[in-house]
């Protein structure tokens, strides 16, 4: 449990992060939170050279509302988030995910930017990010580019993220009226990762769903929509029948992963469960 020799360095701005990222290279690793990072370090499945500590830099900090966007500073913690106003009033589904997520020190640590690097397949904000049909800005050496959620989780564990990219904030679409978004998760009873965790929005116009985004995360490798349950519930009134109808159509298409906290089919019922009760929360939301 002891890591590997590692040199550490403090960035206070994205700017210096990119400088060290360059002159460090392929052996440098970002820290934020470091509450997914170290414990790799220490069973070194992850042996980086140079940490280059992110958690000062305050152009990662900020919280603003932009039209119908939310954006959230890739650097802000758990803590911030699930206790900002402004989410609670815009995209409280984020606010509720986070406030979900560990315990109290982890929260206090872990941030949003770490999480969707680290793309962990039990997070929780993956699924709620893949639902919302959220983007994230990056910075590098080269430049800026936006990566939408639909794009950025590629496998197990990794990201469209490029190694001397920095995830600086985290949009989000303000959920307005006739939108609903929720998330549920069947939870480790320790650690609080996700063994299920669903996430839904819809949007609805005369009494029917007009849209739909469903999102998986903890059953497999990495977080997935599940786009079955998303087409079955357009232009239906997201009732129980509609729901649980849409909902049992989820999970059917993507790989599962077994272990000693549940098996695969344990998995596979518990996905259709979770869908159910995010699909009929996002609804009821969404009726307001
Ligand atoms: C006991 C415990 C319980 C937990 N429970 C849960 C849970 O219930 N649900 C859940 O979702 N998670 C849980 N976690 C994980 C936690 O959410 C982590 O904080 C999170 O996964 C990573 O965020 P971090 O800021 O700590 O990232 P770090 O560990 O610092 O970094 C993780 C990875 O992201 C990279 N990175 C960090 N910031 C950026 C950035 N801005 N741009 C690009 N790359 C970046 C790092 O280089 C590293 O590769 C738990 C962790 C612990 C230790």
């Amino acid at each position: 449990m002891i890591p590997a020799a590692f040199q550490y360095v403090k960035a206070n701005s994205v700017a210096e992060a990119l400088v060290l990222l360059q002159q460090h290279g392929e052996d440098a690793k970002l820290v934020a939170g470091g509450h997914s990072l170290l414990p790799a370090m220490k069973l070194r499945l992850s042996q980086p050279t140079v940490l280059i500590d992110i958690a000062a830099a305050n152009d990662l900090k900020g919280i603003a509302v932009n039209g119908n966007t939310l954006s959230i500073g890739a650097g802000e913690t758990y803590h911030a988030i699930a206790s900002s106003a402004a989410v609670k009033r815009t995209c409280a589904i984020v606010a509720d995910c986070v406030g979900q997520i560990g315990d109290i020190q982890v929260r206090n640590a872990g941030t949003i930017g770490g999480a969707l690097a680290h793309a962990d397949p039990a997070a929780d904000l993956t699924a709620v990010f893949l639902a919302l049909g959220g983007s994230v800005s990056v910075a590098s050496a080269s430049g800026t580019r936006q990566i939408a959620a639909d794009d950025m989780f590629v496998a197990m564990l990794t990201t469209a993220l490029d190694s001397g990219e920095i995830i600086t904030t985290v949009h989000v679409p303000v959920i307005g009226a006739g939108q609903g978004a929720s998330y549920a998760k069947l939870k480790h009873p320790a650690s609080r990762y996700a063994i299920v965790g669903v996430a839904a929005m819809v949007s609805m116009s005369g009494g029917k769903i007009t849209s739909a985004r469903v999102a998986v995360t903890g059953a497999g490798p990495q977080a997935v929509r599940q786009t079955a349950t998303e087409q079955a519930l357009i232009g239906t009134d997201g009732g129980d029948a509609a729901s649980k109808a849409a909902a049992s159509k989820a999970g059917d298409d993507m790989d599962y992963l077994g272990d000693i906290h549940a098996s695969e089919e344990y998995r596979r019922a518990m996905v259709k469960v979770y869908a159910a009760r995010a699909i009929s929360a996002a609804v009821a939301q969404a009726r307001g």
